[in-house]
């Protein structure tokens, strides 16, 4: 655990860094307020300080509340050392942002139990926020595949639908579904499904590139969101993604599985489609692409050519 321990009085401050580093942690010590914020706004930042109330630069409890605004994560926990023993400055002190507070003259067995407390609490803001990170994760990523899962992916496509119309710039999506799909499962069991699955995910994301992004949008089905492309480019990138799916036979298990898909590309129609509408049109690509025998990309017609609804075969 690093601390930092600031105080403009050389004897209190030599006392305290002697007393921590005793107690086996590193420690760092300024004395300035300035730099006791610039330490605790610093990226390696330390998880505890001990800071002297009056300090020139910047007073210990305006630093509180620096580093409170800051919100920063995990949370560095603020120890006031202070002569003022008036019951009111230490309420504002607290009222500031600080953890606890320590009175001079201090003895050494009150400065360590005061660093155990503050070393508890700070372990317990970072494995909060570790347990927050990995759920955050767990949430946005399928977990078979472990690219983004439905709900993400879309969030994508809603921000960069967003940006596609501040900037009146194209964007396309691709929809690709795994061609008999079910026929895998049937032939070699769920395990090679999930294999074919996963190997499929892979090789969707290594061809993309830059700011493109892939979800797993349903069972076999992928939604691929290429900001800035053109119906013609997206077309382009639908077919290395068709090619680089099918490129050879998927190994799950003993078993060889030859993989294809189909896929339905569709370009943003600026500025009044929605997302929705965006996703029908790719949809509609898609199952043209399968009813014309799958293992190839079909684009969404210009909205000027009438959208008769096929009817929708077996995928
Ligand atoms: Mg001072």
């Amino acid at each position: 655990m690093k601390i930092l321990v600031a105080d403009d009085d050389d004897a209190s401050r030599t006392l305290m860094e002697l007393m921590v580093s005793r107690m086996g942690y590193e420690v760092t010590s300024v004395r300035d307020g300035l730099e006791a914020l610039d330490a605790l706004l610093s990226p390696g930042r330390p998880h505890l300080a001990l800071l002297d109330w009056l300090m020139p630069g910047m007073e210990g409890p305006e630093i509180c509340r620096r580093v409170r605004e800051a919100a920063l994560e995990p949370y560095p926990y603020l120890v006031l050392v202070t002569s003022k023993r008036a019951r009111e400055d230490l309420v504002a002190g607290l009222d500031a942002g600080a953890d606890d507070y320590l009175t001079k003259p201090f003895d050494a067995a009150e400065l360590e139990g005061r660093i155990r407390a503050g070393r508890r609490v700070a372990r317990m803001s970072e494995e909060l926020v570790a347990a927050r990170e990995r759920l955050r994760d767990l949430a946005l990523h399928d977990v078979l595949t472990g690219i983004l899962n439905r709900r993400a992916v879309s969030e994508h496509l809603e921000r960069e639908l967003s940006r596609a119309r501040r900037e009146s710039g194209p964007l396309a999506v691709v929809m690709v579904d795994l061609d008999h799909f079910k026929r895998v499962n049937d032939a070699h069991g769920h395990a090679a499904g999930d294999e074919v699955l996963r190997e499929a995910a892979r090789r969707l994301g290594a061809t993309l590139r830059g700011s493109d992004a892939v979800g797993r949008f349903g069972g076999e089905e992928f939604l691929v969101v290429l900001p800035g492309a053109t119906v013609a480019g997206a077309h382009e990138s639908a077919e290395r993604l068709r090619l680089a799916v099918s490129a050879q036979p998927v190994q799950a298990g003993k078993a060889a599985v030859e993989v294809t898909c189909s896929l339905g590309v569709a370009g943003w129609r600026a500025p009044r489609q929605d997302v929705d509408g965006l996703l029908a049109a790719a949809d509609s690509a898609l199952y043209r692409a399968k009813e014309l025998g799958r293992n190839r990309v079909e684009c969404a017609p210009p909205p000027d050519q009438g959208s008769e609804e096929a009817s929708l075969p077996e995928r």
